[in-house]
């Protein structure tokens, strides 16, 4: 229904691609987001890519190389792809390991790029590395050291380099140490001066950083490069909590033009890469922090300062936890008690020192106990709270993202004011978009249970995503992702066709959010659901006057925001609307003219020319009236009652008795100014 026409007289581009997400757009059109050496990152729509012999010949597979000739829209708007040459498929060697690695490097290349900002050896890189991992025939040790190699170039070019030579604050030399502090919020290594009052720091062995030094250094180093699973390990948990780090807080584009963004590259925005990584965060723009800014906040605990890592370093503030939990007639405690289990602060709070200890080290699953032992024995209080976030942290880092969400939702249901509310926020929302993303890529069947996946539900994936969606907005409806949650959980919807549901959730937006960056777009994706779940005049049509309003609306509420083409679009829906509508009454005033009911057929035919003047029925439609204009209804309807309720549109007596003026007016021969509208 949406065209997108584009100006034949532009010229297309040429440039080189690798693809990093395809979405399906309608049958056999895809929305494919593009990293080009030339332009950086784009999407672009490629009209009939998936039919058999299009022009882009399986060129648009992910994390394919090749060449595309694209027509450049302006900045809020799809591109247009007119060809696609391949160059190089990626292939699915013997390896699992370079299979999620090419996935991650589509997603490193989405989330630590900006639309339309080439970076032209950032495209190398992530070309050479792509190249390399496609068919791969070598240990999956040399996988992990390309992949961080690879992620520490992109870093580089990008300028979020990590400092692993100097202390990221001072630059001063650091002396060698078995463990060195590594600051995830200060960017780097720190020296011993530097290292006290920072948050989020975690302790690097020695072969970690020596590793990291090499891999950084020589682009060939991965090559040469001997990983013990112990130091891959650690690396991995470095550079995961690294990019959490970067990306893991929700920077929403502030608004204005740039958000405004055609319908289409909502569609495309709502899928999470395909990513199988560990870490999929939310396609948030990047944003470089601060300087100066960051530096003097890393002191303070700043919501965004606070580390996942440390709970245990936070000085404690000294409430009084009292002894109202004693009070409580809780006979399982009590039973604890009994036997020894019984709460001890100071037990738990070792508990969770040891546990934060393991934590730093990347060794989650040997946290999880500890952290249970410190929510098990010092409950509702500061330590409890601390605890529960962070063992869902670690299911989170560990990939359990199903326990993870749980464990959030509890948190969050025993806390409701907790102080990880917004960075609980964002893990549900990342789990879900996951989630969604993983279900639409394998198309997950819903009965049969998942056994082998720990990253995903027993069943029902995709319901368990819309639920984590559903928590991000119900924990916190005032939060910084309430509505883009509503609005993911629609787009969802919408992506499955399920025209009705997608419907309701963008009405939703519409009168809850109406501050909501997503306002226009859920106008123009809610009127497109509302027409989808239209079914034709032989249903009920209460969705289709809805749409009519809706549409109206758009053009009334947002006229300096829709551009020409879309403004074009939106009338053209409506006139679509209005031919629909005048179908439906066409379709009742023929019904009642065959039976002979010709009054009936004559309030029909006359709201289509006054409501419809412009569509092809209204002209029919005056025809109609002149040649029934002094008939007689066949019997004078014997039973007047029924007709009036088997009317499904139960007209009010005030449009009836608009209706009747009307036929009046047209009965008398007025037809030669039917053609203006009344409304
Ligand atoms: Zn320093």
């Amino acid at each position: 229904m949406w065209h997108t026409g584009y100006n034949p007289r532009m010229t297309p581009d040429k440039t080189q691609v690798i693809v990093i997400r395809a979405i399906p757009f309608g049958e056999t059109s895809a929305v494919v987001t593009l990293y080009t050496r030339e332009f950086g990152k784009l999407r672009g729509l490629a009209k009939g890519a998936w039919r058999p012999k299009s022009a882009f010949d399986g060129a648009l597979d992910l994390l394919s190389i090749g060449q595309v000739l694209v027509l450049r829209k302006s900045s809020d708007q799809l591109d247009v792809l007119t060809e696609a040459r391949l160059d190089r498929r990626f292939r699915v060697g013997g390896s699992v390991a370079a299979v999620r690695a090419g996935m991650q490097m589509a997603e490193l290349l989405d989330v630590l790029t900006a639309d339309a900002d080439p970076h032209p050896e950032l495209f190398d890189a992530a070309e050479a590395t792509i190249v390399a991992l496609s068919d791969w025939r070598g240990p999956d040790g040399a996988v992990q050291a390309l992949v961080i190699q690879t992620e520490l170039a992109l870093l580089r070019l990008t300028g979020h380099a990590p400092s692993l030579d100097v202390c990221a604050e001072c630059a001063a030399d650091l002396p060698p140490a078995a463990r060195t502090a590594f600051g995830m919020l200060d960017g780097g290594v720190l020296c011993p001066r530097c290292r006290p009052g920072k948050r989020a720091v975690v302790a690097v062995s020695a072969d970690a950083l020596a590793a990291l030094r090499r891999l950084a250094a020589a682009r060939d180093a991965w090559r040469s490069i001997d990983l013990p699973d112990r130091v891959a390990g650690e690396l991995r948990a470095i550079m995961n909590t690294y990019f959490a780090h970067l990306l893991g807080r929700p920077l929403r584009v502030s608004a204005g033009p740039v958000r405004r963004a055609a319908t289409a590259v909502v569609l495309c925005c709502l899928v999470a890469a395909a990513g199988c990584a560990s870490l999929s965060m939310p396609k948030m723009p990047w944003s470089k922090p601060q300087p100066g800014v960051d530096s003097q906040a890393a002191g303070e605990a700043g919501p965004d300062a606070d580390s996942a890592v440390i709970s245990s370093e936070y000085a404690q503030p000294e409430t009084e936890f009292g002894w109202d939990y004693f009070k409580g007639e809780n006979i399982k405690k009590r039973w604890k008690k009994l036997t020894g289990r019984g709460p001890n602060e100071p037990f738990a709070r070792s508990a969770l020192a040891e546990a934060d200890a393991l934590f730093r080290e990347a060794k989650y699953a040997k946290a999880i106990p500890k952290y249970k032992v410190a929510i098990d024995r010092w409950p509702d209080s500061v330590i409890e709270e601390d605890a529960m976030w962070q063992l869902a942290e670690c299911w989170f880092f560990t990939d359990q993202y199903p326990k993870a969400e749980d464990q959030y939702d509890e948190l969050v249901k025993k806390y409701a004011n907790t102080r990880y509310l917004d960075r609980i926020a964002q893990r549900q929302f990342v789990i879900a978009q996951y989630w969604i993303a993983l279900d639409q890529k394998k198309h997950l069947p819903l009965l049969v249970p998942n056994l082998a996946d720990r990253s995903r539900p027993l069943f029902d994936t995709r319901g368990r995503a819309l639920k984590a969606y559903d928590h991000v907005r119900i924990n916190d409806p005032r939060g910084q992702l309430a509505d883009d949650s509503i609005m993911a959980q629609a787009n969802a919807h919408f992506m499955d066709r399920q025209w009705m549901d997608a419907d309701y959730f963008y009405g939703l937006l519409r009168t809850e959010y109406p501050d909501s960056d997503f306002l226009l777009q859920a106008h123009l994706l809610g009127l497109q659901a509302k027409l989808r779940a239209y079914q034709g005049a032989g249903y009920e049509g209460g969705v289709l006057d809805e749409a009519e309003i809706l549409a109206d609306q758009i053009l009334v509420q947002f006229p300096d925001q829709l551009d020409a083409e879309e403004q074009q679009r939106v009338g053209k829906t409506r006139a679509e609307i209005a031919a629909q509508q005048a179908q439906r009454h066409w379709n009742r005033a023929e019904f009642y003219a065959k039976g002979k009911h010709y009054t009936s057929a004559r309030i029909y035919y006359a709201l289509i020319a006054r409501d419809y003047p412009k569509t092809q029925l209204a002209q029919a439609s005056r025809e109609k009236l002149n040649l029934i204009a002094d008939k007689e209804d066949v019997s004078d309807n014997p039973f007047p009652m029924l007709t009036r309720v088997l009317n499904p549109d139960s007209l009010k007596e005030a449009e009836l008795d608009a209706m009747a003026e009307a036929d009046a007016q047209i009965a008398r021969g007025d037809t030669s100014g039917g053609g203006a509208p009344i409304r």
